[in-house]
């Protein structure tokens, strides 16, 4: 009987040990994983995204650095084509606009992601309701006088819902940015405090002569912003894709402006990889680290910003503080955010 109790005593004793061992182990498995979930990426700003309806026709997959090898082509052949999903890892594109938001809100909460979008707006307010509170900046494009009133336009700036204005992008219009037909919008950005982004350099893939007979490669010279900004001294502006690929004009420009920053977007994960650090790297060398701000174009790949993030990450050229600048620092600072918000 005793020896009965006692054994029942002990193995209820076990039991219970075993109980609260495994109480403390569960209490300390949660425990790490709520810290772990407490631990945040460094935060990112990714000033460069386009919102816009997935068209599924248009959804192809793409390989990376893809202008890598230009195809040679003949104007009496079919057009060349430039984007290929013929690589070891093409991005997948999506294929509907949910599972591109989907893709998008997780991506920047598990990488502490702010972005600087324009574009459709009723997909920018989708974006805005899905995502944390004031991680998705709205910013108003606009690239020749036809496509809205100077009226409408500061009202559209005034109502509050827009905080920047981009993509200006004239270049594909045939315009310089500097044309007097895109001065009052300007003027009245300048008189907002709203920080610009205008298109300059890179487009067309090789083949824009075949697509968009407008665009001139020479509209793309950063110089033709001077007098733009000589008229406009207190408006931030922004050069998006760096003025690709003319890297002097550039450093001449960022010399003689000292408010004129660039962002690295299409380029970092379009031309050929070593082009892209060396251009990077000679801005930075130039002395412009304080000024480069990290932007992808993102239109309808989601990886496309691990991608991008990678180009900064691996780059064997900057330092860690450089780094932060361009991937946060610097955007902090030139779109006036308050830091603490975004930790
Ligand atoms: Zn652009």
């Amino acid at each position: 009987m005793y020896h009965k109790y006692e054994k029942k005593q002990l193995s209820s004793m076990t039991q219970k040990f075993t109980k609260i061992t495994l109480l403390i182990l569960l209490s300390a498995i949660t425990i790490g994983f709520a810290q772990e979930g407490e631990k945040r990426h460094l935060p990112i700003i990714d000033v460069h995204v386009h919102a816009m309806k997935v068209n599924p026709a248009f959804a192809s997959d793409m390989c990376p650095w893809f202008l890598t090898s230009m195809p040679g082509g003949d104007p009496l052949d079919e057009a060349p084509t430039f984007m290929t999903a013929d690589c070891a890892h093409p991005l997948k594109a999506a294929k509907s606009d949910k599972e591109f938001q989907d893709a998008l809100i997780s991506t920047m909460k598990r990488l502490n992601m702010t972005i600087v979008a324009s574009g459709d707006a009723s997909v920018i307010r989708s974006w805005q309701k899905a995502a944390e509170p004031g991680r998705v900046i709205p910013s108003i494009g606009i690239s020749n006088s036809e496509a809205m009133s100077v009226v409408a336009f500061t009202d559209s700036l005034s109502s509050g819902f827009y905080k920047v204005m981009g993509e200006v992008a004239p270049q594909y219009q045939g315009l310089s940015p500097s044309d007097m037909s895109l001065d009052p919008y300007f003027a009245a950005a300048e008189k907002l405090n709203i920080p610009v982004g205008i298109h300059m350099g890179t487009g067309g893939n090789g083949t824009i002569n075949i697509t968009n007979p407008k665009y001139r490669a020479s509209l793309g010279n950063p110089f033709l912003l001077e007098d733009m900004l000589a008229r406009h001294p207190k408006l931030k502006v922004w050069v998006m894709h760096a003025g690709y690929p003319l890297i002097d004009e550039m450093v001449a420009l960022m010399g003689a402006n000292a408010y004129v920053y660039v962002d690295i977007a299409g380029m970092i994960w379009s031309y050929p990889l070593e082009e892209v650090n060396n251009y990077i790297k000679r801005l930075v060398q130039a002395g412009f680290g304080k000024r480069i701000m990290y932007g992808t174009d993102l239109m309808i790949w989601p990886e496309l910003l691990e991608t991008s993030i990678g180009v900064i990450e691996n780059a064997t050229y900057l330092s860690f503080d450089q780094k932060r600048d361009i991937l946060f620092n610097n955007a902090v600072r030139f779109f006036r955010l308050d830091e603490s918000k975004y930790k």
